[in-house]
């Protein structure tokens, strides 16, 4: 069936709640003070970070409610024969496509039986889940040298890039292992997702809706009937971590070409030979039943809608518009989405991928929210470890202050960039010595840099994968004579780094 038309827009991640943020939490002290004491966090995700974070909180005996909106662990890779449910053609602005419906008074319990208001409960459970894009044939497009868990060792015959039912298997492992699979109530909520998060005073309340599948009884003739429990209630932690991963916007039109006439491919007007080659790969993969176009500037009214999507029109930032469009699918920031980025004080200077926040993941101004905001989530073994040293008090995290002048700063960035750069490198090592050097003050246990041999792996798969000079070992053992200080100067910028490549449009 090569019918159909379809629009991908390309650029990162959403969040799906609204958030303020209230009060400042440094009183005078060249470190942050935390007003009181945190004992209560909630971790948002149970992909492969929020897992590593809520593992690593638990070990430094936090209460911790990890939640997700799937019913199981695994995030990106827990792949299932469900796909997710439409979303509506998106003729009103970006920021309010997704508007969670709230009851309003909690707690609260809804059922739904099939065909209530016109809608199927298999309708209802995957809207509410929204499966996750992994599809059946996928293999990794990096060696299991960097998505390796700790712990939980891949078998020894994997190949280098698996199949992502390995994945899927090897980040279950490791949730079961640290007590955090489906039936490890109450340190998990599964099916749950989190609609809100809002801060009164000092405490974070999350509001959150549960979907569960229920049999309905007829108590009058004794007949069952499959049926839906939508729960709503609130929760209230002391500290908040936000791992709702990044959506990334890889190969989908290739998955598209065998069904789809057309398919138009929405991105910036990049110059290509400038583009990081893992980018640039990227681009030459898509398919030739395929046209790059410009941005959207607009998705006009769809007016009485009598053909459904076909009758919009797409209005390109070049003055073109597309129409006859049969499907759209959005690859939308998270800064485009969360009101917490939009309403940050300070304008992205368009380098970082989160706004206002420090490279340890915590928020500015209010470091009793944090962000996983490292890649590859080998990684943020040191960035869980981190939060929880500093939520425990074995590790200091400036005052706000030194947090934005550090956060301005080129020499402390976060793990934005990719792997094996300039910049990753040095954040690495930032982690591994701040780390090493707050336990031997405070307590704690000593942690050793990402093992040098996975990187020569790394190095190897990339190079050969991408077929262009990408990457070298010496990468990140040049990176060993260049002191702290010297991080931030352009002349150690990669050379083959650019700016668009944040962006993280196509890849
Ligand atoms: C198709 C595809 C292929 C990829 N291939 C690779 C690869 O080969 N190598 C690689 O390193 N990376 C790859 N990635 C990137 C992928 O993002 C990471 O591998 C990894 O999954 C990131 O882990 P995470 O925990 O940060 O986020 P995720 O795995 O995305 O997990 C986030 C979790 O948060 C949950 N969540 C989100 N919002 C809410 C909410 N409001 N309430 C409750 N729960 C919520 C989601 O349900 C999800 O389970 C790929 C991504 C995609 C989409």
């Amino acid at each position: 069936m090569k019918g159909v038309v379809s629009l991908t827009i390309l650029a990162t991640t959403a969040a799906a709640f609204e958030q303020v943020v209230l009060g400042q939490v440094d009183r005078g002290s060249e470190w942050t003070v935390f007003p009181h004491p945190i004992k209560r966090v909630a971790v948002i995700g149970a992909g492969p970070s929020g897992l590593q974070v809520a593992a690593e909180l638990l070990e430094h005996n936090f209460t911790v409610r990890l939640f997700d909106r799937s019913p199981g662990p695994g995030g990106n890779w827990l792949y299932s024969e469900e796909y997710p449910t439409r979303e509506s053609y998106p003729d009103t602005r970006l920021e309010d496509i997704i508007k969670p419906w709230v009851p309003g008074s909690l707690p609260h319990r809804e059922y739904y039986l099939e065909g209530d208001d016109g809608l199927t409960l298999d309708y209802r459970w995957r809207e509410h889940w929204q499966p996750s894009p992994v599809w059946w044939g996928l293999h990794t497009n990096s060696p299991t040298s960097i998505t390796e868990m700790p712990d939980v060792p891949y078998p020894p015959d994997s190949p280098f890039a698996p199949h992502q039912k390995v994945v899927s298997s090897h980040v279950r492992a490791y949730a079961t292992l640290h007590g955090l699979n489906v039936n490890d109530e109450p340190t998990v909520a599964y099916s749950t997702l989190v609609e809100r998060i809002d801060k009164a005073g000092e405490t974070w309340n999350l509001t959150l809706k549960r979907v569960k599948k229920i049999e309905n009884v007829d108590l009058r003739t004794g007949a069952k009937q499959a049926a839906l429990e939508a729960e709503w209630w609130q929760e209230s932690f002391d500290a908040v971590v936000v791992s709702q991963g990044l959506e990334d916007g890889s190969e989908i039109a290739r998955e598209l070409e065998p069904y789809a006439k057309h398919i138009y491919v929405s991105s910036k007007d990049y110059d290509r030979s400038k583009l990081h080659p893992f980018r640039r790969r990227a681009f030459r993969r898509l398919p030739s039943a395929c046209s790059v176009v410009a941005e959207v500037a607009e998705f006009r009214s769809l007016g009485n809608a009598l053909n459904g999507i076909k009758d919009g029109k797409v209005v390109l930032k070049d003055g073109e518009t597309l129409t006859g469009i049969d499907e759209v699918n959005i690859k939308l920031t998270y800064g485009c989405r969360s009101q917490l980025i939009n309403a940050s004080t300070r304008e992205s200077d368009g380098r970082r991928r989160y706004r206002n926040v420090h490279w340890t993941g915590n928020y500015i101004p209010d470091p009793t929210l944090a962000f996983t905001n490292t890649r590859p989530w080998t990684t943020v073994r040191y960035q869980a470890y981190g939060l929880a040293k500093i939520w425990e008090g074995t590790a200091r995290l400036p005052n706000e202050a030194e947090l934005w002048r550090q956060y301005e700063s080129a020499r402390y960035t976060f793990f934005w960039d990719l792997w094996g750069t300039g910049r990753s490198e040095a954040l690495l090592r930032q982690w591994v010595a701040w780390l090493n050097n707050e336990s031997l003050q405070h307590g704690g246990r000593l942690v050793n840099h990402f093992p040098n041999s996975n990187r020569e792996i790394f190095s190897y798969f990339m190079n050969w994968e991408i077929k262009e000079d990408y990457i070298s070992y010496a990468n990140f053992t040049d990176f060993e004579h260049v002191p702290a200080w010297q991080w931030g100067q352009d002349d150690l910028a990669d050379a083959l780094w650019h700016e668009d490549e944040l962006e993280y449009g196509l890849w």
